[in-house]
């Protein structure tokens, strides 16, 4: 199937069942009212002059607009660019011209973001250009500028004008006819947690089929009600949300346009949602809310925690505490559009809560040594995917497709992690943030549960130091609970005789925020960035 075939099959199965609920734009879709306005939009946007494969990007936060974008470009064969919400001006232009957008969806305003001003900067002639035919200097591909809601603008196309237009469907059938499920359909950019974001390529076959493998791992009918606070840019919210509703028939709920915890909370309770998702740092915020018991979460049954290493303590507590006694933990990334290992409802608990499962149907996977042997069991070694979910590549970026995909096929995911003799797999850390002290390896992860299990603590984040001495020495940075206070020797204290001297950190910062990419992840290269800058 194409994803357009799939909202065809969507809103023939489940026509009358909501397919979206925004909550902070106050909107409802139905699956045959999606198709409806998806195909308008879709026909609309060929009528502009848009030929299957050009690229069309999208920057906005999550709204009802951006699924219906996303699915308009499926339906269209355009290749759909999704850019984060919270890149500035060089981030932008860098993003457009490399992934040579032809047209592009914005939203007007967003957390001090003004994406009209923004694009306006970088190409100043759209003020005086008549919408659709922008021709300019430092954005050479770029030819319409669509911007969210009604408001007119001088050289901007409205979205709601455009998607309101009466449209013959005559050319969208003709162009579905031509489409493949093995066509590039979107470029998806990774989290930049580690660096420089990359752009993923992938197709039809690699996200609508792990979209499906994700839903039917939590057992998702057209009964579920997902809670989706992760951003839509993003796979985890549009494969594992949208993709896996759209091949269950289940509904999507968006409690707002940014991540708030309260909202989530309040979301869940007035929709009734089943199912949510979310990074671990959101679980975190959402069980830590000030009001979290006046809040009935008890519709609640499953869902997934992913994106980053998933701490024991919290699993638990969401399985109680949030009535989440299916919940799932996923482990993957971009490049693998994005799940390869899911833990199952009916693992035995501790599996559920100290591994991300086993490998997901139709995928292989190795873990291999630096010099790419494979390591025995138990053995941490980098973990590697292949099968059908593997990325096309790095858009306009053989040389880094060829680093990262190997002869065989196999993706290099940067992680370390280990096996067990049942095949369930630990995700041990990055490589790239393992700390080598004296010799000794230290994975940060080990110590960050244990500090998270001091009661004082509400998040942790420990990273290696360049040290004369030891070559790296352990960093501690720490977030309390709301109104407590806490002294480095406290910590120190908590730590003696419970780990080993050479994991107690020797640097301790308590601070009030981390440095965090969009989807939620902390970025340990910017503490340690700004540690060495501190320490000189
Ligand atoms: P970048 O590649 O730009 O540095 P990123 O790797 O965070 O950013 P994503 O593709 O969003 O970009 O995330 C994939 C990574 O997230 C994985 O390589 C892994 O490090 C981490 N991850 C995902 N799920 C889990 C999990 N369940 N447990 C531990 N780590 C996870
Ligand atoms: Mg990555």
């Amino acid at each position: 199937h194409t994803i357009g075939q799939a909202l065809v099959n969507a809103a023939e199965q489940w026509g009358d069942r909501d397919a979206i609920v925004s909550v902070h734009q106050n909107v409802r879709l139905t699956w045959a009212g999606l198709l409806e306005q998806v195909d308008r939009l879709a026909s609309n946007l060929i009528d502009l002059g848009l030929e299957a494969g050009d690229r069309i990007g999208i920057w906005s936060p999550n709204c009802v607009e951006w699924v219906l974008t996303q699915f308009a470009a499926a339906r269209a064969g355009l290749i759909l660019v999704t850019i984060n919400p919270a890149y500035r001006l060089r981030e932008a232009e860098y993003t457009f011209n490399k992934v040579g957008v032809r047209a592009l969806v914005a939203a007007e305003e967003f957390k001090s973001s003004d994406y009209l001003a923004m694009v306006e900067t970088l190409a100043p002639e759209l003020a005086g250009s008549t919408p659709g035919h922008l021709s300019s200097a430092k954005l050479p591909t770029l030819e319409m500028a669509i911007k969210l809601g009604s408001a007119k603008r001088p050289g901007w196309i409205s979205f709601d004008e455009l998607a309101a237009r009466a449209a013959n469907g005559e050319e969208l059938s003709r162009r579905a006819q031509t489409l493949s499920a093995r066509d590039a359909i979107n470029i998806q950019f990774t989290s930049g947690t580690t660096g420089m974001p990359k752009g993923a390529t992938l197709s039809h076959h690699n996200i609508l089929n792990n979209g499906m493998f994700v839903g039917a791992a939590q057992d998702f009918t057209a009964d579920d009600r997902l809670c989706v606070p992760v951003p839509l840019y993003h796979c985890f919210g549009m494969v594992m949300g949208v993709l896996a509703c759209l091949t269950h028939g289940a509904a999507m709920i968006f409690p707002s346009d940014a991540f708030e915890p309260e909202s989530v909370l309040k979301a869940i309770e007035q929709e009734r949602c089943t199912a949510l998702y979310g990074v671990p740092t959101m679980f975190i915020a959402e069980l830590s809310a000030p009001d979290f018991d006046k809040y009935d979460l008890s519709s609640l049954r499953t869902g997934i925690m992913a994106g980053a290493i998933c701490p024991e303590p919290v699993m638990r507590e969401v399985i109680e505490r949030m009535h989440m006694s299916e919940v799932t933990i996923g482990y993957g990334m971009t490049e693998t559009s994005p799940i390869s290992f899911q833990t199952d409802p009916d693992d035995p608990l501790e599996k559920r809560v100290e591994t991300v499962g086993r490998v997901q149907p139709h995928l292989e996977c190795k873990m291999v040594d630096g010099e790419g042997n494979i390591v025995p069991v138990g053995t941490p070694g980098e973990l590697c995917t292949k099968g059908y979910s593997v990325m096309i590549g790095y858009w306009d970026d053989p040389q880094k497709t060829a680093e990262a995909i190997d002869a065989d096929g196999y993706m290099h995911s940067g992680d370390l992690a280990t096996f067990d003799e049942q095949g369930y797999a630990e995700i041990v850390g990055r490589i790239k943030d393992m700390i080598i002290r004296g010799g000794e390896n230290i994975y940060p992860k080990e110590i960050e549960e244990y500090l998270l299990g001091h009661p004082k603590v509400e998040d942790v984040a420990v990273v290696g130091l360049p040290d004369e001495k030891y070559g790296e020495e352990v960093c501690a940075w720490i977030r309390l609970e709301a109104g407590e206070q806490m002294s480095e020797q406290e910590l120190r204290d908590f730590c003696r005789d419970q780990i080993a001297h050479y994991k107690i950190p020797r640097f301790i910062r308590f601070v009030d925020a981390f440095p965090m990419t969009v989807t939620g992840k902390v970025q340990k290269f910017v503490i340690r960035e700004a540690m060495v800058a501190e320490l000189q």
